[in-house]
């Protein structure tokens, strides 16, 4: 089964609401018609409004929040609803990135609750795991991924899994300049299918999207998606370039 790379932009506090703007006028015109590839950006809450505006009408480019709270509605200061991302445009949302693991004290329990939520709400969650350099080398590895995948999927049916994205994120080569090496990276993402397979059978894990993300650039995006497990990437710091974020969206075509 071929799936359709999906390439998104995980902007994290970066892209002010003129920032987007300045970010996407040139990019739309690079991309104005939809490419082989699903690109998706992903702004701060504060920018979503203005990138809407300036995607509506198209349809290369997809809206991705960085997070939501799995809560309806109600007093929970600080938080923003998937119905709240919906009616500004998201079509995604980013779930469970390391940075909200490590730095927010998101666990699966919690992960598992918004991904539930998103599906409810009809956005397509972009479900991060990865491990840390510590369980790589204690021989962990697998034992991690398999954890974070029954634990933030509990509950999740079948027929759901192919509207989610998983990002398979190491969290040493994040934000580090250290990429997996293809090899390192399709091993991983293979297992990572293994999984899927596991819990919800062949047809999902063969249509089931994976991304590699971690130090993504245009010079090493080429050799990592050739690689059959990888069908696309979260990017961070090369997508704060319009420029740069488009070498990589090319390679994905
Ligand atoms: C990320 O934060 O999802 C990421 C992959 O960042 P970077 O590309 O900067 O490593």
């Amino acid at each position: 089964m071929s799936r359709k790379n999906i390439i998104a932009a995980n902007w994290k506090m970066n892209m002010a609401p003129s920032e987007a703007a300045a970010f996407l006028d040139p990019f739309l015109k690079a991309f104005p018609e939809p490419t082989p590839v699903e690109i998706v950006v992903a702004p701060s809450f504060v920018s979503l409004p203005k990138a809407a505006e300036l995607l509506a009408g198209q349809s290369a480019v997809g809206l991705s929040a960085q997070n939501m709270s799995h809560e309806k509605s109600g007093a929970f200061t600080g938080e923003t609803s998937a119905a709240m991302l919906v009616e500004v445009g998201c079509q995604y949302v980013i779930l469970g990135h390391s940075e909200r693991r490590s730095l927010y004290g998101e666990d699966d329990v919690v992960i598992n609750r918004k991904v539930h939520a998103t599906l409810a709400a009809g956005l397509v969650p972009i479900l991060c795991i990865g491990e840390s350099l510590e369980e790589r080398d204690g021989g962990q590895l697998e034992f991690v991924l398999s954890q974070q995948l029954e634990g933030s999927l509990a509950g999740i049916d079948a027929s759901q899994m192919p509207g989610i994205v998983i990002a398979y994120e190491p969290v040493w080569a994040i934000g580090t300049g250290r990429t997996a090496t293809p090899e390192q990276a399709q091993e991983t993402q293979a297992y990572v299918r293994s999984v899927i397979e596991r819990l919800f059978g062949g047809a999902v894990a063969e249509a089931v999207r994976i991304q590699y993300g971690g130090s993504v650039k245009p010079g090493n995006a080429g050799e990592l998606i050739a690689q059959p497990d990888i069908d696309g990437f979260l990017v961070g710091g090369a997508s704060l370039d319009p420029a740069s974020f488009g070498e990589i969206v090319k390679a994905g075509f």
